[in-house]
């Protein structure tokens, strides 16, 4: 069927002209129909589209529109004839037929098909058989139309049609026994003239379109049974096979995005160019460079990708019908976005407007191409996007072992923790059986830019056996499997991989969009080589570097000694150690930074995360002591301030390593703009107590080497609390920066490691979640809030800073609530850094439109 029948991508205003309305009766020319606002309720979606592509000057088939509600009168030969003689004038009748079809006011599925081959009859088919040089074809065509009229038009009983198409193979001999059931069956014979095979036509696209079924269907789609129809006559030419037919041209390359015109036609009478098949349009023996313009054309005009339905004769290409192409890339649109905004087609906040953040991650993250016959392991919370195959190890030493033979390696595991991050780092991807999207694994894999499905639940992992069990499939420790990060799919073996990067278009829209944005975008990142990739992706500044993370994998003891440590001494010598390996991390940090704001976050370590588990602990009175400070509620506990209030000397020992750091870059000349942040603050109190032991240390550098750092002093909103007293913590803190992480676990007193696996599903199945609260920032509660905490921060404190660091730092519905909230920036892992950028413009354009 006719592609059009879906709604045609320019809407009709667009093309109001100025012509006036070439009334011929109750017929309307093509391309004439503007003056009467050519909107679908006169002429139909297809009368519609006939006026745009008339109004870009493209050339289409002569033709007429019935207009909607007049389609009754084509049902009489004489304005029958009135029609052909419209549609006829001016071209050679001997090598003409015509086609009859048919549209509503508005888009819909199931309007009648198109009749074709109007004008046949026995005394002209040899001649038009001998022009096309394929009898059989033409044969064939003829008799589908006049299978329609004896059913729907005279009355032919069903079973005696069915009877003939079923006993008569050969077309022409089927046409020929279908026109002697006119005859003998029929309330009258099949006519030859033109003019009477029309009426019957229109007959049958008014009985089609009346029928019961169809009006059920129309009912279906929420439109009125009675929907009435505007019918459409268009010239139908003849030529050899060979020099005409019919193809469908895509205007771009899905993998480059660029203007590219490709698809496939087919010789002599095709119908339908929906169906696969034919011949690519590269050999199209006729009008290439007429496509590749009208493609062009519509492409321009309707500011979209489009498919475009043309035919080909040695008369030239006329153009069918056209609409937007279904299933862009990303590539697509953002390469058509900036080619339009270029020409000045489109202004670049509509360039803008027309790219969707998803769209950007689609740019920056690879793809599995999927064909369905994949093996589905098991299924979990898309935590971190991107497409990785690699063999599976179980723990994270084995990953390290396995990845220095060259293998890529998928680290699968119940969940993970700092021990890990070797791991995690040599792994290609991760897969935890628990744990949400704000859960450790989730976190590190989005900020090291792995791929990571978490919380699959249905995974059995079995490290001691080697094996993993899902459902009725498993694999075994070096088997290989595929992971996507987008959809939370974990498959058996290998899956070909779409790989991208940005493509200089997307480097040009977020420049655009920086041009636009209000809310400053700055990136969590750890270490030095995440900050890089961090600043190269456009981020503004580091609005979290979480320090225990740079703690991890080996390093681990150098955490473990002070938290462990028996007597101040030992705390003391733990501290010294620590302060050392900080200041390297820190000055790596900081050269990457360069005169960037950058904000350090003291320690902040739930003590299940890094204490040492009792089995692999040596030392019997460590593994005593490491025991009797397990928690059973350990995000809720010994974290955050509350471990810096217990171990006095631990916050001074990590801004002793970072103010030196600071002074070793500021040696080289650069000058990182230190913000020192305070994690899971809820008391005043404590802010007061750990910010005086900042200020000192601050003081005590200075006294020691006579330069002052400049350095700013914040905490984190990370408890309800917290975000109440907001305007009491400002007191202390020049900045705040909302941890919307713990927030969001804390408001809604749900585990951010536990919930999303069981609830989540069930959740937003019932309606009462529409998205994750640890993907999506809540609105209502959490954003409550943090707008109650900005109100009381800047009534305090005007000049405060505000910003927010938890994982909605990327998501594009949070960053839009923050610009409301009037927060000056938000920080994200670094990959992700483009999406808000992009997310952030459309925030401030949304705010502009209201
Ligand atoms: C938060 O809680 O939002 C946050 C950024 O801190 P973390 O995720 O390290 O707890
Ligand atoms: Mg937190």
């Amino acid at each position: 069927m006719y592609a059009y029948q879906e709604s045609p991508v320019t809407t009709p205003e667009e093309h109001l002209g100025s012509n006036p309305p070439e009334k011929l009766g109750d017929f309307i020319a093509f391309g004439t129909g503007s003056a009467t606002g050519p909107s679908g309720s006169v002429l139909g979606t297809r009368g519609v589209e006939m006026e745009a592509l008339v109004q870009l000057g493209l050339p289409i088939r002569q033709g007429i529109t019935v207009p909607v509600g007049s389609a009754e009168r084509l049902t009489e030969e004489r304005s029958a004839a009135e029609a052909i003689s419209l549609v006829s004038d001016g071209l050679p009748l001997a090598t003409h037929l015509f086609r009859l079809s048919a549209s509503a006011p508005v888009a819909v599925a199931g309007l009648p098909p198109e009749l074709l081959c109007l004008g046949l009859s026995l005394d002209n088919f040899e001649q038009h058989a001998e022009t096309l040089g394929r009898p059989d074809e033409l044969g064939a065509v003829w008799a589908s139309t006049i299978r329609a009229v004896a059913e729907h038009a005279l009355a032919v009983p069903a079973a005696a049609i069915s009877g003939v198409v079923l006993d008569v193979v050969d077309p022409i001999a089927q046409a020929q026994a279908l026109l002697d059931l006119c005859g003998t069956e029929g309330r009258a014979p099949y006519p030859s003239g033109v003019a009477e095979q029309l009426a019957l036509a229109a007959r049958v696209m008014l009985t089609r379109w009346a029928s019961p079924r169809a009006q059920r269907a129309r009912r279906a789609q929420g439109m009125a049974s009675d929907l009435a129809l505007a019918l459409h006559l268009e010239d139908q030419l003849i030529h050899s096979w060979e020099q005409m037919g019919r193809g469908i041209a895509v205007s771009r390359d899905s993998e480059t995005g660029y203007f590219s015109p490709h698809g496939h036609f087919h010789s002599g009478l095709a119908q339908s160019t929906t169906a696969e098949g034919g011949h690519a349009l590269a050999v199209l023996p006729i009008g290439s460079d007429e496509v590749s313009a009208a493609v062009r054309a519509l492409e321009t005009a309707s500011r979209t990708a489009v498919e475009v339905d043309f035919e080909y004769s040695p008369a030239g290409v006329r153009v069918i019908g056209f609409q937007a192409d279904r299933r862009p890339t990303a590539r697509t649109t953002v390469a058509l976005s900036v080619e339009l905004a270029e020409q000045g087609v489109i202004d670049r906040t509509a360039a803008l407007a027309a790219i969707s953040p998803d769209a950007v991650s689609e740019l920056l993250h690879a793809r599995f191409r999927l064909t369905g016959s994949e093996r589905l392991l098991v299924r979990g919370l898309p935590a971190s996007p991107g497409a990785a195959i690699g063999r599976v190890a179980l723990t994270s030493e084995r990953v390290v072992e396995l990845a220095q033979t060259g293998a890529p390696v998928i680290l699968v595991a119940s969940e993970t923790t700092p021990a890990d991050l070797p791991g995690m780092l040599a792994a290609q991807a991760i897969v935890t059986s628990r744990g949400g999207s704000a859960s450790h694994a989730a976190v590190v894999a989005r900020g090291i830019g792995r791929p990571a499905v978490c919380g699959a639940g249905d995974l059995n992992i079995n490290p001691a056996t080697g094996e993993v069990r899902a459902g009725q499939w498993s694999v075994r420790e070096g088997d290989t499997i595929s992971v996507d990060g987008w959809t939370g799919a974990v498959y058996a073996g290998t899956i070909a991989i779409r790989q991208t990067e940005p493509t200089p278009e997307l480097r040009t829209v977020l420049g655009w969009a920086d041009d636009v944005r209000r809310l400053g975008v700055r990136a969590n990142a750890d270490t030095g080589q995440q900050t890089e990739v961090a600043i190269s992706l456009g981020a503004e500044g580091i609005g979290l570097c979480r320090t225990e993370h740079q703690f991890l994998g080996d390093r681990l003891p150098l955490i473990q000694h002070v938290l462990l440590a028996g007597d101040s001494d030992t705390e003391r010598t733990a501290l010294v150690a620590l302060a050392a390996a900080q200041r390297e991390d820190f000055r790596t940090l900081l050269r990457a930074v360069g005169d960037r704001p950058v904000t350090v976050r003291l320690l902040d370590a739930p003590l299940h995360e890094f204490l040492p588990h009792h089995a692999e602990h040596a030392n019997p009175a460590d593994a005593e002591l490491a025991r009797s400070l397990r928690e059973e509620n350990p995000m809720m506990g010994v974290r955050g301030v509350r471990l810096a209030v217990l171990h006095e000397g631990l916050y001074p020992a990590q801004v002793q390593a970072l103010f030196t750091a600071w002074l070793d870059v500021a040696a080289e000349g650069i000058r990182p703009q230190l913000e020192v942040m305070v994690p899971l603050v809820s008391m005043v109190e404590e802010l007061s107590f750990v910010t005086a032991l900042i200020r000192r240390e601050a003081a005590a550098i200075t006294e020691r080497t006579g330069v002052t750092v400049p350095y700013r002093v914040g905490t984190m909103v990370e408890t309800p609390r917290a975000a109440l007293l907001a305007g009491r913590l400002v007191e202390e803190a020049e900045f705040l920066s909302f941890g919307t992480n713990d927030l969001s676990q804390l408001t809604f007193g749900l585990s951010r490691d536990d919930v999303e696996r069981r609830m989540l599903a069930p959740y937003l199945e019932q309606g009462l979640l529409t998205a994750s609260p640890f993907v999506s920032l809540d609105p209502d509660g959490v954003g409550e809030l943090i707008s109650l905490a900005v109100t009381r921060a800047r009534a305090a404190r005007p000049d405060v800073k505000l910003g927010l660091c938890g994982e909605h730092g990327a998501d594009p519905s949070s960053i839009a609530l923050c610009d409301r909230l009037g927060l000056d920036y938000v920080s994200c892992s670094p990959q992700r850094i483009p999406i808000a950028r992009l997310a952030a413009a459309h925030a401030t354009m949304g705010s502009r439109d209201v």
